[in-house]
């Protein structure tokens, strides 16, 4: 499977890596929309939320333990957002699930 977010945890493509376990990896966005812009993906390939499954919703549930000490290493004190897009209308780009971590300063209260 060709894949951009599998190729960086693999290793193949290099990414500025902020956090790794056995089930997630996380890494700075490339094309920041907030001062603090982060990635969070699960390590097994999933295609977006519409994938998630009660077999793999552990993966899941894992991240969203993992997200608040990502949140506080990258400083987020005051809070920050959380965004995963979905398929054509939610305008997601890379076919591998991914949870946006966006911070640093106070956010837009539109969200689309
Ligand atoms: P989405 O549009 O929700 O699918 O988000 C994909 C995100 O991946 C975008 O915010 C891109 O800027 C980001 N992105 C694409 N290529 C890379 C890369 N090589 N390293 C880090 N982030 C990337």
């Amino acid at each position: 499977m060709n894949c951009l977010f599998c190729a960086i945890i693999n290793g193949d493509i290099p990414s500025n890596k902020v956090y790794e376990d056995e089930k997630c990896y996380a890494f700075l966005d490339i094309a920041p929309q907030a001062p603090v812009h982060c990635l969070v993906v699960p390590k097994a390939h999933i295609g977006s939320v519409d994938e998630i499954t009660s077999e793999n919703a552990d993966v899941v549930a894992h991240i969203f333990t993992v997200i608040p000490k990502i949140a506080k290493d990258l400083g987020l004190v005051g809070g920050y957002r959380i965004v995963s897009n979905i398929g054509e209308n939610g305008c997601q780009s890379v076919k591998h699930l991914h949870f946006h971590i966006l911070g640093g300063e106070k956010l837009s209260d539109r969200m689309a």
